[in-house]
This record gives C-alpha cells, structure tokens and sequence, in this order.
C-alpha cells in the first residue's frame, strides 16, 4: 500500500458517518424540550439537570425550573432554598448550588452575558470540560467535541478499540463534524442513548452499522453497580388542629452533610418492633391546640426510593418526631417553597399533604 492511501480512506469513512449520522438525528432526534431552542441558558440549565438524571425526570422540572427563574439573572438573584426548592426531586443538589453560584458569576461579573468559548465556561462553578464542550458546541456552534458515557460507547464500538482517557476525546475530535458541531454532539449522544444502548444495541436499525467495526460485538460489556438495600422510618408528625393552622414538622439535614446539605426532611425513627400500635417507642410529648395529641405510632405506608447505589424501603408513620430531635414546623401552604429533599416530598405528595 502506498504511504498517503490510508488516511483518504479513513477520511471518507469520517465524513460518510458524519452525513449519515446527522441525517439519521434530522429524521429521529426525540423531541426534547432544550432542543427547541441555543439559548445559552437553557442549554446550560439542560446540560446540568442531565447529568446524572434520567430525561423524563429533567423533562417534568425543566419547564417549571424555567418558569421559576427565566433568566440567568433571575436565577443569580433568586435564595438558595428557592434554588434548591426547584430542583427537589432531581437529586445531587451540589449541581444546584454550583448553578447559582455560576449564575452569579455570569449576572454580577459578566454583565449577564453567557462566555461563548469553552476555556471561559470551565471557570464557571460546576462546569466541567464535558458541560463546556456541551454548551460551547451547542449553543455557540464551537467547533468542539464532547465525551459523556453514551459517546464513549458508541467511539469504543464503532472503533472496536478499548479507547480510554485522552483517546476518547481524540477520536471524538477527529470525528466531529465542523459545520455542525452541536448537532454532531448531540446526535451522538442521541446515538448512545436510544439506538447503541448499553446491553442490547439496535445494530439491525443503526445508521452506521456498515462503518461500525463491532456491530453489537461489545454489548454489555457496561457491569452495573450492585445496589445496596435498607429500611429505613420516618415519622410523619402532622398537626391540623380543626382543619386550621395544618403543619407539619421537619428537621434540617447538616450542611456539612455529603447529599443533599441543608434540605429539610421527616424525622428518621428507630423501626417500631413488631406489634407496633402499642405505646412502645419513647417520643417527645407536644401538646397541640386541642390538648394532648396521641403519640402512638401508626403505620401508614411504605415507599421505595433509590438515593445513589442504595435502594431504600421506606416505612411511614404517623407518630411524633423522636424525643429530643430539633426541627421546626412549617405550615403546609409553605411547603412548595421549601428546599425538600426528594424523598421528603414523595412522602408528604403520598400522604396528600403536598399537591402533585
Ligand atoms: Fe452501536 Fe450496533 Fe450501531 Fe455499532 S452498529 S454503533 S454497535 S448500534
């Protein structure tokens, strides 16, 4: 083989999968609410919310996070609990903080202009290269490519090689389309997730399985982490004394706390022992309005919840907050504002003390 005739070849096959992977992503991208629009904003604030989070649960805060806070300005100025109000549900609450940290930034030292450049965004809290990339190629048309799991397994697949660290993003850099950057990351991305999925890759319905090297060969080779089990009490202390004045009592997590510092939850119990109904455990005696309330625990439901790699059981019951926890009420027409974690309000929406 003469020297020079690999690398035209190689070139061809790149542009071949450009055009036939962005005709595929024209044709069948999911109709996703941040793909609407570039404004900088929203793509930030979907590439955030995305990451480590499922679409459907980005897709029911998304529009009302927006609502909420319009703007990045908006955002810079909101509280921190308002924040971390809106984001209940979706988890890892350190990406919230870092998002208001960096719309301040970008608020009170940019003069509210979103940088455009990838070097720049880095220097924002909670921007990683990846986020950078995203947002850059996204929303600027920077020629730039990204990395997130779905991209490294469709490189490692189409190349049949093992690609790790600095070659993964080579290889995607290499393959990038320079006219269409954004849309390049994002079909590939799309690729990942839909088509080139983990263990069962759709390689019969794949744009490019006649450049793929693979072709389903590397299927579940993705190990998935054994999820931890434990059961867990929550007391549900709520008073309604005469249908007025309804409230209910919630404690702070730490702020030093590595999940969810600072939000507010039930009280955790000691597991009633079987029989439970009787008076058995010891619980702070409060008097309500109406007297002496009843501080026999009664059970009322269970739910499931999953925080990282530990699936959790979770026993509700309507019973005082252990003797000597410190916590405050908060009146149930206040709770939408408060910075909830997410398992607090699948609780009290389950109870149907929080609206849906
Ligand atoms: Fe993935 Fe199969 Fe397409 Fe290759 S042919 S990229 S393995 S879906």
């Amino acid at each position: 083989m003469k020297p020079g005739q690999v690398k035209p070849h190689a070139e061809l096959r790149e542009r071949t999968f450009r055009s036939r992977l962005l005709a595929w992503y024209d044709a069948h991208a999911r109709d996703l609410p941040w793909r609407a629009s570039r404004d900088p904003y929203r793509v930030w604030l979907s590439e955030i919310m995305l990451q480590q989070t499922r679409v459907a649960a980005v897709i029911e805060h998304y529009h009302e996070f927006l609502r909420r806070f319009p703007t990045v300005e908006k955002l810079a100025a909101a509280r921190e609990a308002s924040v971390l109000a809106a984001w209940s549900g979706l988890g890892y609450y350190r990406r919230a903080r870092m998002l208001h940290a960096a719309a301040k930034v970008i608020a009170r030292q940019l003069g509210g202009k979103f940088p455009a450049t990838p070097q720049v965004l880095l220097a924002l809290p909670g921007v990683g290269r990846y986020t950078a990339a995203a947002v850059a190629s996204i929303a600027f048309g920077e020629p730039i490519a990204v990395v997130d799991g779905n991209v490294e397994r469709v490189l490692q697949r189409i190349s049949g090689q093992r690609l790790a660290g600095e070659e993964l993003w080579d290889a995607a850099e290499e393959l990038l389309d320079r006219d269409r950057p954004g849309d390049f990351n994002q079909a590939m991305m799309e690729l990942g997730a839909t088509v080139c999925t983990p263990r069962a890759p759709g390689c019969l319905t794949c744009a490019v399985v006649d450049l793929c090297a693979t072709r389903g060969e590397m299927a579940g080779a993705a190990k998935a982490t054994p999820q931890k089990k434990r059961e867990i009490h929550y007391a549900l202390d709520f008073r309604d004394e005469d249908g007025r004045d309804a409230a209910v009592f919630l404690v702070q997590r730490a702020r030093a706390a590595s999940l969810m510092a600072g939000m507010w939850e039930l009280p955790e119990m000691a597991g009633p022992a079987a029989g439970a109904g009787k008076k058995q455990i010891p619980h702070s005696s409060r008097k309500g309005k109406g007297g002496v309330r009843d501080e026999t625990p009664t059970p009322l439901f269970t739910v499931r919840h999953s925080i990282t790699v530990t699936d959790y059981t979770v026993r509700v019951w309507r019973s005082p907050a252990p003797a000597g926890t410190s916590g405050q009420w908060f009146p149930v027409e206040r709770l939408g504002r408060v910075a909830l974690t997410g398992l607090a309000r699948k609780i009290l929406r389950k109870a149907k003390i929080l609206q849906e």
